[in-house]
């Protein structure tokens, strides 16, 4: 089988033997009612309601999102507008932290037996995809199509990240009864778990916990990045190509992340929907790397003052890796629901940007086989039929291109810009 193309980069994955720490617990969270893909929710609560962890507080009738609950319990302090990571504004609940951690009572264990409860299960927990996209859990089972093959996310291929490398040696067994569970519930017969082979201690732990279990495979991948990309997990584990347009429902498989496979069978034990997560803090600004098991929307300043970041030197905060991560203006943002990592760097070095040379290195390193350069000189003189011939629709951001680049030309940030061109999103190009 013919690999995708990718690049190789420095793993940086300082904190893959670090045990995880819980964060002490914040005096004060923000719970913004968009923190998922999808349409925001609305509050459900009113200042001055006392609330207790698991409690629903966010609700919405749409069918793509996802609830929001109380990560803390304590007394509601304001509803406030919230300034979300993408520029869009949402409404955002304040909750005073008691101290207590009082669970909800409604939230007890659940018995699931069809396909049918899981997926109720998944939306009633709040479950959004953990390794960094957020999209919610419940759509992606509720597709109608026949599904023969679950392939799990395990790559974590972006530089510095380790929170599902953490997730895998702290909690072995419950990833593979999250794994056996859905497959039972959704009738898939087989799964493949594509894991980075720079996680050996991982890919031993979970091959001896599935050793009963002969229809799940654990395959080790090369440590390229975007291994983790669907398509390119989704071809390196199985060979099947997600065409143009197509999900990967409709080639049969149903890709979840490894972490969201243990949410799911530790919210059957326990009842707790998505109300805490795991984060790595890192990067050069970062005295102390870490993994650190928070409650959702807690400050993204504690995690940083916890990891001993240096204030005066950090002049690039993101959320996510240093590849696809997005960046955080404010270290009062809070921690939501796909934020897997959390990076503090110091300058950067500066790379003037130049005319193309046409080297074609930003070809080569395109796992999607597209043209950069020529996608760049489409969206220049706003060639609308031209972006549709060299497909920049698919394009995955991954950042390869820009990576590679000798001129430092902006070509994923670019190729953003075509894709809201085409689908009448344009904005103002700002390059
Ligand atoms: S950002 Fe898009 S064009 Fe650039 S390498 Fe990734 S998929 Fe290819
Ligand atoms: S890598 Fe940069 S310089 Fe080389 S062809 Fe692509 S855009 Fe041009």
């Amino acid at each position: 089988m013919k690999r995708c193309k990718g690049i190789y980069l420095s793993h940086r994955k300082h904190t893959a033997g670090a045990e995880t720490e819980r964060l002490p617990l914040p005096a004060t969270v923000i719970l913004p009612m968009s923190m998922h893909m999808g349409a925001p929710c609305r509050p459900m609560v009113a200042v001055g309601d006392s609330v207790m962890v698991g409690q629903q507080i966010g609700e919405t009738t749409e069918a793509f999102s996802a609830p929001i609950h109380a990560s803390v319990s304590g007394k509601v302090t304001a509803i406030q507008e919230h300034l979300c990571a993408n520029g869009t504004k949402c409404p955002a609940v304040v909750i005073e932290s008691d101290g207590n951690q009082t669970i909800h009572p409604a939230c007890q264990p659940k018995e699931l037996h069809t396909k049918e409860a899981l997926i109720e299960a998944a939306r009633n927990s709040g479950c959004v995809g953990l390794g960094g996209a957020g999209f919610p859990t419940h759509i992606k089972l509720s597709a109608q199509k026949p599904m023969d093959m679950l392939v799990v996310n395990a790559a974590e291929c972006e530089p510095y990240l380790t929170s599902d490398c953490r997730q895998m040696m702290e909690s072995t067994a419950d990833c593979i009864a999250g794994i056996v569970m859905i497959m039972k519930l959704m009738s898939i017969a087989r799964c493949r778990i594509g894991v980075e082979n720079n996680k050996p201690a991982a890919i031993r732990r979970l091959a001896e916990a599935c050793r009963e279990h002969p229809e799940i495979e654990v395959i080790p991948l090369s440590s390229m990045y975007p291994q983790g990309a669907e398509k390119v997990l989704i071809y390196h584990t199985t060979g099947r190509v997600i065409t143009e347009g197509t999900l990967p429902a409709d080639h049969g498989v149903l890709l979840l992340n490894i972490s969201t496979c243990a949410f799911l069978y530790q919210y059957t034990q326990t009842g707790i929907p998505l109300v805490e997560r795991r984060v790595t803090v890192d990067g050069t600004a970062v005295r102390k790397p870490c993994n650190l098991l928070v409650p959702i929307s807690t400050p993204v300043r504690l995690l940083l003052e916890y990891a001993e970041y240096d204030a005066a030197q950090m002049k690039r905060l993101l959320s996510g890796g240093p590849m696809m991560g997005l960046p955080l203006y404010s270290v009062d943002t809070p921690i939501c629901k796909p934020n897997n990592g959390l990076l503090a760097m110091k300058e950067l070095p500066a790379h003037k940007q130049t005319a193309c040379i046409r080297c074609g290195r930003c070809m080569r390193a395109c796992p999607m086989q597209l043209m950069p350069m020529a996608l760049e000189r489409a969206y220049a003189q706003k060639d609308r039929k031209a972006l549709e011939r060299y497909r920049v629709m698919l394009c995955m951001n991954c950042g390869c291109c820009s990576y590679v680049c000798p001129a430092s030309r902006p070509l994923a940030a670019t190729n953003q810009l075509a894709k809201s061109l085409l689908s009448g999103n344009e904005r103002s190009n700002d390059l």
